[in-house]
Order: C-alpha cells, then sequence, then structure tokens
C-alpha cells in the first residue's frame, strides 16, 4: 500500500515498516505511535477473544442476547477494547497525538467506512480500519465474482436453485406474515423470506407501507445512506507490477487499485486498474441522457489525468475503458443512491434488525447489523442460521 500525504510517498506492506515510516515523518511522535498501535493491538485482541457472532456486538446487542450481566463484566474483561466501544475514532485519535497531519494520515482508510472519525466508533475503527495496518486487507483470488461463484456452488451443491434475472416485485404479506415472493406473474409460496436488497426497497417498495406500522415506516424513510464513488475501470499495455497494489492519494482525494497485481486478473505485460473517488448521486442527471453521458466522460477523464500523475503516460496505454457513477452502482445492485455500504455507518445510525415486524421475513445484508462490507455481510447471515437451526429443530 502507498499513501501520497502532503506530496510524500509513504510505502508499508507491514505494520513495522508503517511504524517505522510514521516515526520518520513525525519524530515528535515516536512514543505516541508504538503506544497507540500497542493499545490497538490489544483491544484488537480482546475484541475477537469471545466472539459468537463473528464480529463484536455493540452495548445493546451484548444486553439482548447474553443479557445484562455480560454487559457489567465486559470492561473488566475487555479493558482495552471497551474504551473503543465507548469512544469516537477521532476522540482515540486525540488522546495519544497532537500532530493534526498525523491525525489524517491515520484517517486515510475510513472511506472502508464512509465516515467522518468524529462520527466513528472507534471499535468500528478498530476492526475495519486499524485492522488493516495490522494485519493486512486481502481479496478472493481472481477477483470479487468468484466469492459469489463459490456460494451459488454451495446452495446448488445443497439442493438449493439461483435464480438470476428475478426480479421480485412483490413481498407477499398476509394478516402480518410472509407467504412468499411475486416475480412477474410467477409466486414463490414460502414461510420464510430472507431479504437481501436495500431494507428501505424492502420494506417501503416489497413489503409496502399497508403492511407495516407507521412509526416504522417513518423510521425506515429516515434513514440516511452511506456515500457513493464515481470510478474508472481500465486495461492497459502496461507492466504496472511494481506498483503497489492500492495507492490512496489524500492529497487529491482519490485511491488507484492496480488489480492485477497479485491476482493475475490481466496477461503478462498488461495490467488492470480502478481509479475511485467520492460522489454524490444527487449531482448526476438522469441516466441515459446526453448531460448524463458527457458528465461521465469528463469525469473519468479529470480521474485519468490526476492517476497519470502517479502512472505517466497512463492514458497513452488504455486499451479497455470504462466508468462507473452512483447511478450505475444503483442500476447494478438496485442500491438506493448508488451507496456503497447501504445505511450511513456513523455512530447515530441505528440499522434494522434482522428479525422485522413481519413473520417470517428476515435481513441478510448490508442494511442490518454489522452493515457494509463483504465480511460484514456474511456476518449478517449468522443469527439467522442460528435461529434456522432452531426453527428445524423446532419442526422436527
Ligand atoms: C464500489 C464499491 C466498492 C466496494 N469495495 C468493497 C471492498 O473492497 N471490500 C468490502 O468488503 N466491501 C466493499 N464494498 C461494499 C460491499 O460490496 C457491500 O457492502 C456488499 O456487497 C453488500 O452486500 P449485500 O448482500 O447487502 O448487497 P448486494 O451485494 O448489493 O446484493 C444485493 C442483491 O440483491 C439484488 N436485488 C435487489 N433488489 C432486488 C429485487 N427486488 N429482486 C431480486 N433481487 C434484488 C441485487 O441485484 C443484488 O444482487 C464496496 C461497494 C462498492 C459499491
Amino acid at each position: 500500500m502507498r499513501y501520497i500525504f502532503k506530496g510524500k510517498e509513504i510505502d508499508a506492506s507491514n505494520l513495522e515498516e508503517f511504524i517505522k515510516a510514521l516515526s520518520e515523518m513525525f519524530p515528535e511522535e515516536k512514543e505516541n505511535i508504538y503506544a497507540f498501535f500497542d493499545e490497538a493491538k490489544k483491544a484488537y485482541e480482546e475484541c475477537y477473544k469471545d466472539l459468537v457472532y463473528g464480529v463484536p456486538l455493540p452495548a445493546e446487542l451484548i444486553v439482548k442476547v447474553f443479557g445484562a450481566k455480560k454487559l457489567l463484566d465486559y470492561p473488566k474483561e475487555h479493558p482495552h477494547f471497551f474504551d473503543w466501544m465507548n469512544r469516537t475514532y477521532k476522540q482515540k485519535l486525540d488522546e495519544f497525538f497532537t500532530n493534526e497531519d498525523l491525525k489524517t494520515l491515520l484517517c486515510a482508510l475510513l472511506g472502508y467506512l464512509g465516515t467522518k472519525p468524529e462520527e466513528t466508533r472507534a471499535s468500528s475503527a478498530l476492526t475495519a480500519v486499524v485492522s488493516y495496518y495490522l494485519h493486512g486487507g486481502y481479496f478472493p483470488k481472481r477477483g470479487a465474482q468468484r466469492f459469489a461463484d463459490r456460494l451459488k456452488e454451495f446452495i446448488e451443491c445443497n439442493g438449493g436453485k439461483v435464480l438470476t434475472r428475478h426480479r421480485v416485485d412483490k413481498i407477499i404479506v398476509e394478516k402480518g406474515e410472509v407467504k412468499g415472493v411475486r416475480v412477474g406473474n410467477k409466486i414463490f409460496k414460502s414461510p420464510i423470506v430472507v431479504a437481501n436488497a436495500n431494507a428501505k426497497t424492502t420494506f417501503l417498495e416489497l413489503v409496502g407501507e399497508e403492511n407495516l406500522d407507521r412509526d416504522f415506516v417513518e423510521y425506515i424513510k429516515k434513514l440516511k445512506m452511506s456515500p457513493s464513488c464515481f470510478m474508472v475501470f481500465l486495461g492497459v499495455d502496461m507492466d504496472l507490477s511494481g506498483y503497489p497494489t492500492i495507492i490512496e492519494n489524500l492529497d487529491e482525494g482519490y485511491s488507484i487499485a492496480i488489480n492485477s497485481n497479485d491476482s493475475g486478473l490481466a496477461p503478462k505485460g498488461k495490467a488492470s486498474i480502478t481509479i475511485l473517488t467520492g460522489a454524490n448521486y444527487h449531482d448526476f442527471p438522469e441516466r441515459g441522457t446526453k448531460e448524463y453521458l458527457e458528465k461521465k466522460r469528463e469525469f473519468a477523464e479529470f480521474l485519468i489525468k490526476k492517476a497519470e500523475k502517479i502512472i505517466p503516460n497512463l492514458s497513452k496505454h488504455i486499451v479497455v475503458q470504462d466508468a462507473a457513477t452512483p447511478k450505475t452502482l444503483e442500476r447494478y445492485t438496485s442500491m438506493p443512491e448508488g451507496a456503497i455500504y447501504a445505511f450511513d455507518q456513523s455512530i447515530n445510525t441505528k440499522r434494522p434488525y434482522f428479525k422485522t415486524p413481519i413473520k417470517g421475513l428476515y435481513l441478510a445484508s448490508a442494511s442490518t447489523f454489522p452493515g457494509g462490507g463483504i465480511e460484514a455481510v456474511v456476518i449478517s447471515g449468522i443469527p439467522l442460521r442460528k435461529r434456522y437451526m432452531w426453527l428445524e429443530q423446532e419442526r422436527v
């Protein structure tokens, strides 16, 4: 990974290298840097030592799942992590450091949560941001599609069927109980429906307000979406294997991922690249219009030009080019506003619980606990699996 900050390049492939680079840049903070990562490591180990759901639970869920006693014992059993649970990331950074540039640098990966440091629970920053410094970041070999393919294979091996190009128009509800789903003129009957679409779409469009309590509808309507982004995808006839896989340019607010580095996603001597920056859904005209296409083209060119400062002559080596606006993301995933992580992930958001007010309807997605990101979404299915096993036992 490379960070570009105040014109300097900071390369780090592990925690030791990162600490060394930071200490050289901020010698007056050297001791604090060591102390910060020492505490972060301890807090991280504590939070993962007694997990049931694959991720630490917030206080209200500890009480819900384990009872109030567990919460009372929590500070004693997790002396370092408990503090991260109760503070924001900004408060944690302020506790250790005085140099504002250093604090900014340690927020470089907050895009992985899409939140501001003062609105980020420190424990979320620990598991979703600081964890990259501690243990690195990973991706499925040969790209993310492999992950979806493996899930499909698993379902099919267990006698299930995966139907693509089947948009659910309606979740059928009768007297507060789910009865199945409707796709065009086909009805799929089922006493259990697990919704993976965003909760706004699930409740407001598929279930329908008429089947829900007014307060619940208001609560769902008020949930804020997380930020979206603009992306440029390039296939280039350049050997970029000498570059780090991820380059975060803090000075100009964008990142470059050289996807082909260590993934085999491009032939020898060629490379595949994604350039990504934050973007607002409402800044883009309606998809397909002349204005929209023009804006998309200009935005892509603008980003390629910026990236060219890091990868000289990039624009001259483009073999394939495509781009995605927040509206493209919405088109492909049906996620409102093309949000990256479903709902806003700041400390104030109260995500819907996986059990819904409709009997038999459950959520397993970025809309529910613990939130956005592939790993988090996988974890969102764990309570459901436990509940399903319990329902099966009841049936036997
Ligand atoms: C640009 C970008 C980069 C990201 N990078 C990372 C990353 O590096 N690491 C990471 O962990 N996470 C990353 N994320 C976040 C991650 O992709 C999401 O949090 C995660 O995929 C959400 O999973 P999900 O199952 O909730 O929703 P989705 O993956 O969006 O799946 C929902 C599915 O439901 C389908 N659907 C919607 N409505 C209906 C309907 N009515 N009928 C039938 N099907 C329907 C959609 O087509 C979609 O296939 C990124 C997201 C974006 C947008």
